[in-house]
């Protein structure tokens, strides 16, 4: 299917490697939530969020402490062979941390800057000096304002400004231009001190859904830079997931976006990297990246004879999901592939056929038979108690035949025996 989005044309930056915007592929990233003066903890949580699939990884710098934790922080992931990108978020004290501890500075792929929060009456002096560093350090910034934090001097300007205006514009009118406006002027600041264009990517986040479209609408169309995309404060759970995706999905499809973070509030003991799987699964639902196999299953209805079909789809989504770390390697590809777990054979064969293996279950009243479809052919059916152990089976075959060694070698493999009748 012809994929029907438009990327904005933006220049492209060069994260350590990592390209952003231009004709790169969207960036998935996301920030950890550990000290970052403990130092094991937050590589073994970087790690984590790599192998999750991040390919950023954000960590705060805001103390001495952690300032001086940052460069063993790298040491110890380039022992373990870690090579992702670590960039360093700033906020007050940037300007102080960055020239007082060069190694953390130089062990950065990037810096974080909001430039609502450099300081009141040294703001731009302060911004500045961190963009000196950028450029001695010869490192990329995101310029990331925010509106918990937006520049409250020329937001107070812009307030007055507005107020002698004889129609004057609602106070978020105001504050939106005002992103936007902090947004620009801070790049240009950024630019005239001597950091080159394509050292540059900006984000202006925002927690509502229709501001951060209206926002992002008009820096896409106002600035060149690669925009770092997300949802600010998205929330817990469902609602912060359903936030986060609508907003994302709605720019996405417009071309607006280089790179994308989903900030979730994790429960305390939740799995940090459930926010990286979120992101990817907003890209591959919109067909703009794949990186897991997709497990297509229906909602059941009064037809369903039991909870059975549920728990599959539940069991395969999770078993591909803790086996992609390793599939990435050894199976090339197999994030395209697309497997049915369906309740019965109402859409069930039909939706098998579309996808590269499906299995739907017998539905109540249904002969107990569950046909299995290969690449749009009827397989084989499988009766009986193992159903479930036996499509696992069958689908294990079914990706090393199509994506592993054997694919490469042109071999071909014969469907795999099993106590359930041959095609009929
Ligand atoms: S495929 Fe069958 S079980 Fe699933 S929703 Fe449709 S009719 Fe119900």
């Amino acid at each position: 299917m012809m994929n029907p989005i438009q990327r904005r044309k933006s220049i492209q930056v060069n994260v350590d490697g990592v390209p952003v915007g231009g004709e790169a592929p969207i960036v998935v990233q996301s920030m950890t939530n550990t000290d970052t003066a403990d130092i094991d903890e937050t590589a073994d949580q970087i790690e984590h969020l790599h192998l999750a699939g991040s390919e950023l990884v954000r960590i705060t710098v805001n103390n001495d402490e952690a300032a001086k934790a940052v460069p063993h922080i790298k040491e110890k992931l380039i022992a373990r062979g870690v090579e992702v990108p670590i960039i360093g978020d700033f906020h007050y004290n940037g300007h102080k941390l960055l020239p007082g501890y060069p190694d953390m500075a130089a062990a950065l792929a990037k810096f974080r800057i909001n430039p609502g929060n450099t300081g009141t009456r040294a703001r731009d002096k302060n911004f500045c000096t961190i963009i000196e560093q950028a450029i001695i350090h010869d490192k990329p910034v995101r310029i990331g304002v925010n509106w918990g934090s937006l520049d409250q001097q020329l937001l107070a300007e812009r307030m007055d400004e507005n107020n002698q205006r004889s129609t004057p514009k609602s106070s978020k009118e105001v504050m939106l231009d005002t992103m936007v406006e902090s947004a620009r002027r801070s790049s240009e600041i950024a630019e005239d001190v001597g950091l080159a264009s394509d050292r540059i990517v900006i984000s202006c986040k925002m927690s509502g859904v229709q501001d951060l479209i209206n926002v992002y609408r008009r820096i896409a169309d106002e600035l060149p830079y690669p925009l770092h995309l997300g949802l600010t404060e998205a929330g817990m759970g469902m609602k912060g997931t359903v936030a986060s995706s609508v907003a994302l999905a709605v720019l996405l499809q417009e071309g607006i976006g280089d790179t994308i973070r989903v900030s979730l509030t994790p429960m305390p003991g939740d799995d940090r990297a459930e926010e990286v799987r979120i992101c990817q699964q907003i890209l591959q639902s919109l067909g703009i990246r794949s990186f897991v196999p997709q497990v297509t299953s229906c909602p059941g209805c009064g037809r369903t004879k039991s909870t059975y079909f549920q728990e599959l789809a539940d069991e395969i989504q999770q078993y591909i999901t803790r086996q992609m770390p390793v599939w990435r390697e050894t199976y090339p590809g197999v994030e395209e592939m697309d497997v049915a777990v369906m309740g019965c054979v109402v859409n069930g064969p039909g939706e098998s056929r579309h996808a590269n293996i499906g299995i739907s279950l017998p539905g109540t009243f249904e002969e107990p038979a569950a046909p299995v479809y290969m690449d749009g052919e009827h397989y084989k059916t499988l009766r009986g108690d193992a159903i479930g152990e036996e499509f696992k089976r069958i689908l294990m075959d079914y990706i090393e035949r199509n994506y592993g060694q054997q694919k490469e070698s042109g071999q071909q493999e014969e469907p795999v025996e099993s106590s359930s009748e041959p095609v009929e």
